[in-house]
């Protein structure tokens, strides 16, 4: 009796999962981590996206700089007292702040002074004098971060920013959550900061629009499965001031808004964080230093596109033959970086 039911139950099963595949996703679109999250996810239920949910909530109150409840603001408002962190901070802090050091600093995670002294962290927004940016510059110093298992010590006056790294980490702790409850198929958009499980249901690659920076449309379709695509760019958040523009990416070496001809930079590999360090760094860097850069680091698994501002166009071999340009940058010039 057992034997003979075990197979049909099996089967049943497999039916069962199939269909839940093919059927519409459930959904979930919430505000965190200042942007719009919107979660789609195959075959899984409500109580699944309540997790992941939580999950980003709970992450978001480690890491904002400005909730005074955050191991992030602990520890920026020390007064040089080592501070005992979770592992998540300090698994997130040691991955960027190593990312950081390969990036030469083009990734500087103490930036947080400079960039409050612009009022991107409220919004009221100014340009600081150079004087002002002088002053701050020593406290943006990656090296000066202490951190040993997970009691994090910044001399005073450093603080940390973790909103390069933070939505490409939660993206990728939420497909490892998605994988362990057996899910196969979800497309995780963090504002923009896109993560992929598997792809599609219908067997087919997950296909991602890489936005015009410079319009309302798109200016590519990127195909992936199981990976990130994570892109950076001025347009994203910005003010102006006397015809001048001011971007939220600053260029750690100067205290200004990296300015190195790019709209944007988009990463695509199999680590978020990886992706959304980079993200920011190569938009930083800027074109050649991007290249040389990626040709370098065999080890770190990514690809790269850039969009310049005079219209070119530039991405990694590993994009070839699942990137296709669209509207106003379909018949752009184009340039491939081979190793
Ligand atoms: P992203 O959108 O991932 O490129 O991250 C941009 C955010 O990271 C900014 O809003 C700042 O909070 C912070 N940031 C800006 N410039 C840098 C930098 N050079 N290194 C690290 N974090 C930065
Ligand atoms: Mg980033």
């Amino acid at each position: 009796m057992k034997l003979r039911t075990l197979p049909c139950l099996a089967l049943s099963l497999l039916l069962l999962a199939g269909c839940t595949a093919q059927a519409e996703p459930v959904e979930a679109t919430f505000f965190a981590m200042d942007t719009v999250m919107t979660l789609q996810v195959y075959g899984g239920d409500q109580a699944l996206l309540d997790q992941l949910r939580e999950e980003v909530l709970r992450l978001e109150g480690l890491w904002s700089v400005t909730d005074e409840n955050s191991e992030i603001y602990a520890a920026d408002h020390a007064g040089g007292q080592p501070v005992t962190v979770s592992e998540d901070t300090a698994d997130l802090l040691s991955q960027a702040l190593s990312i950081g050091r390969a990036t030469g600093g083009a990734l500087s995670l103490t930036i947080y002074p400079v960039v409050r002294s612009w009022g991107f962290t409220t919004g009221e927004y100014r340009v600081p004098s150079q004087q002002e940016l002088e002053a701050l510059l020593p406290l943006v110093d990656d090296s000066r971060v202490e951190l040993d298992g997970t009691t994090l010590t910044l001399p005073e006056g450093v603080e940390l920013d973790l909103g390069a790294v933070a939505k490409g980490y939660t993206g990728q702790r939420l497909a490892q959550l998605l994988r362990d409850a057996g899910v196969t198929s979800a497309l995780l958009d963090l504002g923009g900061n896109i993560q992929t499980v598997g792809g599609r249901p219908d067997g087919g690659a997950w296909r991602v629009a890489v936005r015009d920076p410079e319009g309302e449309d798109y200016a590519a379709v990127l195909e992936v499965e199981d990976q990130a695509v994570v892109t950076s760019g001025g347009y994203e958040r910005y003010f102006e001031q006397d015809g001048a523009r001011y971007w939220h990416i600053l260029d750690p070496a100067t205290g200004q808004p990296a300015r190195t001809g790019l709209l944007s930079v988009t990463v695509v590999g199999p680590s978020g964080t990886v992706c959304d360090a980079l993200s920011t760094a190569l938009f930083v860097m800027g074109p050649e230093k991007a290249a040389e850069f990626w040709q370098a680091q065999p080890d770190l698994d990514f690809d790269f596109l850039l969009l310049h501002e005079d219209g070119s166009v530039t991405y990694t071999e590993g994009l070839e033959g699942r990137l296709t340009l669209s509207g106003d940058w379909a018949d752009r010039p184009v340039e491939v970086v081979r190793r």
